[in-house]
């Protein structure tokens, strides 16, 4: 459920009708609903409670530091993968313990900026990664806090680009490895074994692989408790799917997933992460963008948009489907027409939809694409010289731009013209 709904026909974020959002800040714009993302973070919340937990939001999913903010007021963690987004997640105002740095290739730096801002545990994806991380922190004099990320050779059955849990996917530490690895970290200087971690996906839409990856969790626990580890907290990844569009199954609800992870793990009393981002974010996001053109080609029509693929790179990168409706309620049952819907950019990848059914729309009107508020604006870039779009956020009756378009003066005062090539 989100807070994107028609009133008086027009599509309303809460109770902000985006035609007044487009004429505040121009077409495209990013908007997101405050109710929303808080409906979706306590449902993550409520399906864990009893069992200690904490719900760490997946910043690449949406790293806008007022969208963090909102989540970190909540009580969310922040799950970060660089330390840009560990930047941020400082700047919303989350304190170090509860951050938690994930990902395969962290570099020194980045260890030490954790290290010296506070830490709540790095998620260590390989044994180099592991001795970088014992020098970097016994130089400091102090101690990380670590998960080894196991690989389970589970497959997520989610688009291949976004399946990471298979032992062919570069991510983990293959489960058959994670004993002998645990014994060395042990064994290191500046590190302190707390938990496991594993994250097989993305956009999954059934419980069971999870299932399948959290029993191997269950099973190493156990294995490494013999040989001596205090494992206390296990890091279950993010990944439930959510409906991008309404004519497929349900994916599986938080409070399924919550009810699960109690059954299959519950008995080991560990802390209990989970790192969500689409689930949270998703929904609670629309992109709006202007007709610019209608085109007839040859047996086929398309509407030319002021929104591409720089700006929302889902279906061009993922084959993804986007909802995409139009800001002025379509009359019920009234006619339609298939559209292949496009952006401006130089390239046939800039497709959003192939003849895809459409109410009648002309140039000019205003488009939303629902569910683009996860791996939207956060995906975006300026290719083809596009500022980036800006990104609102709705709160009630009220309105804010969380991030402005960009002028062109400054994007292009961002490069520098070596002294040579000075008149
Ligand atoms: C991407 C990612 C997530 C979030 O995944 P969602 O599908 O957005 O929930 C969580 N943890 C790690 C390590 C990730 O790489």
């Amino acid at each position: 459920m989100d807070h994107f709904l028609y009133r008086d026909g027009v599509l309303h974020a809460e109770d902000v009708p985006l035609t007044e959002i487009a004429r505040s800040v121009g077409t495209p714009f990013y908007c997101y609903s405050t109710a929303t993302l808080t409906r979706h973070f306590k449902l993550f919340h409520e399906a864990l409670e009893g069992t200690d937990h904490l719900v760490c939001f997946a910043v690449k999913a949406n790293g806008n530091v007022a969208i963090l903010r909102t989540l970190a007021a909540l009580g969310a963690g922040m799950d970060v993968v660089s330390a840009g987004e560990y930047a941020r997640a400082k700047a919303a105002g989350v304190p170090g313990e509860r951050i938690v740095f994930s990902g395969v290739g962290k570099t020194p730096q980045e260890m030490r900026a954790a290290l010296e801002g506070g830490i709540r545990q790095f998620n260590v994806e390989s044994e180099p990664e592991l001795e970088v991380l014992s020098a970097v922190a016994a130089e400091l004099g102090t101690t990380a806090p670590i998960a080894l990320r196991i690989n389970p050779d589970v497959d997520a059955g989610t688009h291949d680009k976004i399946s990471t849990g298979r032992k062919e996917d570069k991510f983990g530490i293959p489960v058959g490895h994670a004993r002998r690895v645990y014994a060395r970290a042990a064994a290191l200087p500046g590190i302190e074994v707390v938990g496991v971690d594993v994250h097989i996906g993305s956009q999954l839409t059934d419980l069971q692989p999870f299932e399948a990856a959290f029993g191997k969790v269950a099973e190493l626990t156990e294995a490494l408790r013999e040989d001596g580890h205090d494992i206390r907290r296990l890091d279950l990844g993010g990944g439930l799917g959510i409906p991008y569009t309404r004519s497929n199954a349900p994916p599986p609800l938080p409070l399924d997933y919550g009810a699960m992870i109690r059954r299959t793990l519950g008995h080991l009393g560990c802390e209990i992460e989970i790192e969500p981002g689409r689930l949270i974010v998703g929904n609670a996001g629309v992109l709006v963008s202007s007709v610019i053109y209608e085109k007839a080609g040859e047996g086929r029509d398309f509407l030319i948009l002021d929104a591409a693929m720089n700006d929302l790179l889902r279906p061009a990168m993922y084959g993804a489907h986007h909802d995409i409706v139009p800001v002025k309620e379509p009359l019920p049952g009234g006619p339609t027409a298939q559209k292949d819907i496009v952006g401006p950019v130089c390239e046939s990848g800039d497709t959003f939809a192939k003849a895809r059914e459409m109410p009648p729309v002309a140039a000019g009107d205003l488009l939303a694409f629902r569910s683009a508020g996860a791996y939207g604006a956060s995906m975006s870039s300026e290719y083809n010289g596009r500022p980036l779009v800006p990104e609102v956020l709705v709160n009630g009756d009220q309105f804010a731009v969380i991030r402005a378009r960009p002028s062109f003066d400054e994007m292009i005062s961002r490069d520098n013209v070596p002294e040579w090539l000075e008149d």
